[in-house]
Order: C-alpha cells, then sequence, then structure tokens
C-alpha cells in the first residue's frame, strides 16, 4: 500500500480539497466559510461553475475575520475551452481572479485538452503559482510534457476517478511522469451520479471503520495517493469529508473497493464528443 503523506499535502496541494461545481451561488459562500472553519484549504473552483463571485466573498470573509492568511490557501481556478485562444487566456484568468477577489491563483488548470503555451505566461507574470491540467488522456499528457518549448511542466491532472472508474493506468501514467493526479466526482456525483455512496461493499466497509460510504470514498483516494476534492455545501458533510486522517483502510479493504471498477465514465462532456481533441475516446 501507498504510504499517506503525513502533512496532508501531494504535489504541494492539500490531500482533500472542496469541490464547487453545482454550489449556488446562494449557497458558496457559506459552504466556503463553513469549510475555512473545518480545516479546508484547497478550494476547486472554475470559470464554468458560475460562482466564483460568492466563493471568493467566503474567502475574503475568512481572511478578514483573520481565520486565514491568502498564503495559507490553494485556491484553483479553470480555464474553459471557450478562452484557449491565446490572447483570451489572460483576461479570462484575470476574470477568475477579480471574481475570487485574488491576486494570484496558487493553480490554473486547463478545463479541457487543447491549448497550453499561453498558460504559461500567466506563471511568468505572477498571476498564478503552478498550472495543471484536467481530462487529458496518456496521449495527450505524453504529447505536452515532450513540447521542446515547455516552460512549466503541468503540477497535476484533474480527471473522473472513483471506484467505478478507478483509472489505474492513467494514474500509473501520470505517476511516473511525476504529474499528480486529482480525483474529481469521487463520490459518484449528484443528480446524474451513482449508487455509490449506497454500494453495498463501500456501505459493509464503511460499518467496520464506523465511518460514512463518503468517507471511505474518500479515504480510498488518499491511500491512493491523490488528491480528492469532494462537493458539498451541506456543513455536516463538509465537515465529515475532511474527517478523513484518523483511520487506516487495509490492503484487503483498499483491494476489494478497487475490485468495483466497470471504467464507468460519468462526466463525458458529450458536446464535445466530434472534437478532434476529445478525451475518452482511447482506454485511457
Ligand atoms: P462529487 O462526487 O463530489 O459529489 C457531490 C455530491 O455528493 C453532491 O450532490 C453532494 O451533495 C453529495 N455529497 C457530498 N458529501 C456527501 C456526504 N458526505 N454524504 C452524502 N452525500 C454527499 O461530485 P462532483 O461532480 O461535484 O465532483 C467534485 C468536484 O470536482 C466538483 O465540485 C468540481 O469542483 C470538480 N469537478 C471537475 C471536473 C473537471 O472537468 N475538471 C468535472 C466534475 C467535477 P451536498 O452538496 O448536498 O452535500
Amino acid at each position: 500500500m501507498e504510504k499517506v503523506p503525513a502533512v496532508g499535502t501531494i504535489a504541494k496541494i492539500p490531500a482533500v480539497g472542496l469541490g464547487t461545481w453545482k454550489a449556488s451561488p446562494g449557497e458558496a459562500a457559506e459552504a466556503v466559510k463553513v469549510a475555512i472553519d473545518a480545516g479546508y484549504r484547497h478550494f476547486d473552483c472554475a470559470y464554468l461553475y458560475h460562482n466564483e463571485n460568492e466563493i471568493g466573498a467566503g474567502i475574503r470573509h475568512k481572511i478578514k475575520e483573520g481565520v486565514v492568511r491568502r498564503e495559507d490557501l490553494f485556491v484553483v481556478s479553470k480555464l474553459w475551452c471557450t478562452y484557449h485562444e491565446p490572447s483570451l487566456v489572460k483576461m479570462a484568468c484575470k476574470k477568475s481572479l477579480k471574481a475570487l477577489k485574488l491576486d494570484y491563483l496558487d493553480l490554473y488548470l486547463m478545463h479541457w485538452p487543447m491549448g497550453f503555451q499561453a498558460m504559461e505566461d500567466l506563471v511568468i507574470k505572477g498571476l498564478v503559482k503552478d498550472i495543471g491540467v484536467s481530462n487529458f488522456n496518456h496521449e495527450q499528457l505524453e504529447r505536452l510534457l515532450n513540447k521542446p518549448d515547455l516552460k512549466f511542466k503541468p503540477i497535476t491532472n484533474q480527471i473522473e476517478c472513483h471506484p467505478y472508474l478507478t483509472q489505474k493506468n492513467l494514474i500509473r501514467f501520470c505517476k511516473a511522469k511525476d504529474v499528480s493526479v486529482t480525483a474529481y466526482r469521487s463520490l459518484g456525483g449528484s443528480r446524474e451520479g451513482t449508487d455509490l455512496l449506497n454500494n453495498p461493499t463501500i456501505r459493509r466497509i464503511a460499518n467496520h471503520y464506523n465511518k460514512s460510504c463518503a468517507q471511505i470514498l474518500i479515504r480510498f483516494q488518499i491511500q491512493r495517493n491523490l488528491i480528492v476534492i469532494p462537493k458539498s455545501t451541506n456543513p455536516k458533510r463538509i465537515q465529515e469529508n475532511i474527517q478523513v486522517f484518523d483511520f487506516e483502510l487495509t490492503e484487503n479493504h483498499m483491494d476489494e473497493i478497487m475490485s468495483l471498477n466497470r471504467n464507468l465514465r460519468l462526466a463525458t462532456f458529450p458536446t464535445t464528443e466530434s472534437h478532434k481533441d476529445y478525451p475518452f475516446h482511447i482506454d485511457f
């Protein structure tokens, strides 16, 4: 079994972050405040989620209260593909910064695999500390890493990952290239989601440790040395989802959870399926 990092960070990213997709503008600021009080320091945001303004308000509130400093936080945003044109990249980044009320992002992800160079300039200009990618398959990542003029290596590949889509091959590939992996939809998501939170195996294991199914799903990823960003706007669940550092799944339980894999992809981005860079036409 992989050794869980004692400090709770992987490739300088706090191991558990708050997901914010579908956090409505009415809920987002409060969720961020509750999360900061519960110990979250990593926030996974995106221009596409239409709530960066409220997330920024929550962050600002907690900084003003003196609960955290900017440098204690790890704030991630993502460049959506309508802004991949090099001339638009800086503008898009500044839009997110303005909404979040921040001078810089800790990490800016290319939300979807198309174009990269203009993102590197953001690091040079000091608008973002690091850059990363999301939804890249191994060929796309390899191509990017092999670019002779690559200035900044992506520090993470944010991908869908949960027991029904364990992503063994892509994770092995990323690790071999020293690119960390951030697992999204780790609980199986909501409306369009799965029964993962009610899966009998997960439930039995949860009962064994006296933990919730969500905590098992999150801990599972941490023990694989992944960063994990469960989304919740419910105060009790926000707190629950970070209480995952006081127990350890046995190797047998890890194997059992791994064996639930059925290569079931939930986030398929169907509107982009015919694009030449659609990442999910190959195995990994
Ligand atoms: P998740 O797997 O995190 O599931 C979120 C759902 O689970 C919500 O409905 C939430 O409801 C519920 N939930 C949260 N905690 C618990 C709990 N302890 N018990 C029971 N239910 C719970 O799905 P997401 O798709 O939101 O993925 C997480 C994050 O990953 C996103 O928010 C986003 O930040 C990122 N993401 C990135 C993508 C990309 O392309 N890069 C794509 C998809 C997601 P409630 O809020 O009511 O608690």
